[in-house]
Parts: C-alpha cells; structure tokens; sequence
C-alpha cells in the first residue's frame, strides 16, 4: 500500500468536490492547503486510522 492515499472531501467554502494526496505515514496531522476550484485556504484535519485508512476533515480556516 502507498503511503500516499488520494482522499476526497467537499470545499467549505464552495462546496466543491477535491481531492488532496494524504501522506499516511503520519498518523495524525493538520496542514492548510488550498482549494483547487476556489483557491481559498483550508484546514485539513486527518487521522489514520490502524489499517492505514486516512479519514479527512476540512474546516474554513475562519472557523
Ligand atoms: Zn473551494
């Protein structure tokens, strides 16, 4: 398995489905990275969970 798992999550500002590339080999982390349709900055909580599946949450960085 890659360490590097594309994931999918809606935009919190323009509700828009993206995809961001997750690094799996850490656990727990959380980064800013922009929307690829409306360019504005999100949160991106991520956990891996112990089979190696990231589970991605994107928050509006205002929130
Ligand atoms: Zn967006």
């Amino acid at each position: 398995m890659s360490l590097l798992e594309e994931c999918f999550l809606d935009c919190p500002y323009c509700g828009e489905s993206i995809s961001v590339l997750v690094d799996c080999s850490c656990e727990e982390q959380t980064y800013i990275e922009d929307c690829q349709v409306c360019c504005r900055p999100m949160v991106l909580h991520v956990n891996v969970d112990e089979q190696g599946y990231p589970a991605v949450y994107a928050q509006g960085e205002d929130e």
